[in-house]
């Protein structure tokens, strides 16, 4: 078994200890349900290459499943079940009423142009369909390491072209373009949930007080491994709308750092420009793209890939906070270490739930076959304007043109996602941190999340009356 699963399943058991569930059930919880392993042909160039790929299904307490697909000549068997394991856990504790699944294809994306990624793409999903491993009341994937909505917008016309009478058809797969039946905010989503987690546990006072620091994100010193769609947004987000202070960040080419902060948006323009983050203005190289990850700093953000932080390099971690952006980024081991050195780690399954929940939000748009917001938006802003005239009547005041705006604006679709998306995480935060307090014997948050998860997919069992 590799490190990540074998984490994950560590990480597991230790939580199951602290929920009295029967042996059998856990059992059935933690099990992985199904793995589809294939192997397909694609022309690349003038030869065929043997493409290797993997989709799997955790578990079907609830339908349809749901997880992204990773693209990386990493991937195997042991890492697709480890990331569909975390996505069931993660579905629970966002109360997402999906189970967790995950796909595969070992490429890497560096070695293939678009025309090749497009028939691999299609490929993969014609092996999907011919097997029964997609669908909107079967399994729903989305992007993940290395994809994106261009390869979903892929996956759903060869969907089409295959099943095009299906009513729900669109609702195969998320994370698709907005002009494609994908919804507005989801490109944004792992990364602004990250932001809003962050946001909630820094406003503890208690909880800040034990790490040294002051309520609120304004002036934390952050530093982000990774700036592909999850540390980019979520660096970007934090910047701008919490205040933060990004000082250093790590990509495939390197690390850069500086003490008076790292402008995001003007680094990603750079690094396009140049195809490289190393050189940008005002930074300093680091010797080693991992030293981003003992970086003296508030919050760390490994946003990248597992492992990463190990007992080899956990004595180092600096940060008072460390946000598991990626799946899996510290192992088990390492967690423990952190946490007892005194840091918070807010794990995985929870802080990058921010995806997999605005992609319920866009697989229900699918099956309603409708915008949010389209029917209340009109009606809103007119009862807004109504209450604010009558205000005005009453207290003889007049609302200038600006604030009139403001306050009678009905809400659109990216207002309620991100609203949506704000009070789940901050809602599923205060469940964890509640059983990280009550139980006395739980000492981190990732323990308490896998309790939270753990004990809402016992219910689902138990209210089938499946396991009394
Ligand atoms: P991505 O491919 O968009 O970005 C990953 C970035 O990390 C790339 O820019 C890559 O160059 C960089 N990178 C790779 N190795 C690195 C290293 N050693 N040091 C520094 N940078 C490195 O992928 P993503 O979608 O942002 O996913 C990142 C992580 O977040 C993965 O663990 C994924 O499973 C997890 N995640 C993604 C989503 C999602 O919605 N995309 C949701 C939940 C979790």
């Amino acid at each position: 078994m590799s490190d990540f699963l074998g984490s994950v399943n560590q990480n597991f058991d230790k939580a199951a200890a602290h929920t009295g569930l029967k042996k059998g059930l856990l059992d059935q919880i933690k099990a992985c349900n199904s793995v589809y392993q294939m192997r397909f042909p694609v022309l690349i160039g003038k030869e065929y290459q043997v493409i290797e790929a993997y989709r799997a299904q955790h578990s079907h307490h609830r339908l349809p499943t749901k997880g992204g697909i990773r693209f990386s000549h990493k991937v195997d068997q042991d890492e697709v079940v480890a990331l569909a394991t975390l996505m069931t856990y993660k579905c629970a504790i966002v109360d997402v009423p999906f189970g967790g699944a995950k796909g595969g294809v070992c490429v890497s994306t560096r070695e293939y142009n678009e025309e090749q990624l497009e028939r691999i793409t299609r490929r993969y999903t014609m092996e999907l369909i011919r097997k029964n491993f997609i669908g909107p009341g079967i399994d729903v994937p989305a992007p993940d390491y290395g994809t994106g909505p261009r390869e979903m917008a892929w996956i759903l016309d060869t969907y089409l072209t295959m099943k095009g009478g299906e009513l729900d058809a669109a609702g195969c797969v998320t994370g698709k373009p907005v002009n494609q039946y994908g919804i507005r905010g989801r490109t944004e989503a792992t990364g602004r949930g990250v932001f809003y987690a962050l946001k909630e546990a820094c406003s503890f006072e208690d909880d800040m007080k034990a790490l040294g620091l002051k309520t609120g994100l304004e002036g934390k010193t952050v530093a982000v491994q990774g700036l592909g769609n999850v540390g980019y947004y979520a660096a970007s987000i934090c910047q701008n709308e919490g205040g933060c202070k990004i000082i250093s960040v790590a990509e495939y080419e390197g690390a850069i750092y500086n003490e008076n902060g790292i402008d995001i948006e003007k680094l990603m323009k750079y690094r396009k420009k140049k195809g490289s983050i190393m050189g940008f203005p005002g930074t300093k190289k680091m010797k080693s793209r991992k030293d981003v990850l003992t970086v003296k700093c508030d919050i760390l953000i490994p946003a990248a890939l597992e492992n990463q932080i190990t007992m080899g390099n956990a004595k180092s971690v600096k940060a008072k906070i460390v946000a598991e952006a990626a799946n899996g980024p510290v192992t088990a081991d390492a967690a423990a270490h952190l946490v007892k050195k005194g840091i918070m780690v807010i794990p995985d399954m929870y802080i990058n739930a921010g995806g997999v929940t605005v992609s319920y939000f866009e697989w229900l748009k699918n099956l309603s076959h409708m915008r949010f917001g389209r029917m209340e938006k009109r009606f809103d802003q007119n009862r807004y304007v109504n209450l604010m005239n009558q205000l005005e009547k009453m207290t003889g005041k007049k609302a200038t043109n600006k604030e009139m705006a403001f306050l009678t604006r009905g809400a659109d679709e990216i207002d309620l996602v991100r609203s949506g998306l704000e009070e789940t995480m901050i809602t599923a935060y205060h469940e964890i941190r509640s059983v990280l307090k009550r139980k006395k014997k739980i000492t981190d948050l990732r323990t308490a999340a896998f309790v939270v998860a753990i004990n809402k997919i016992a219910s689902d069992y138990n209210s089938l009356g499946v396991w009394p």
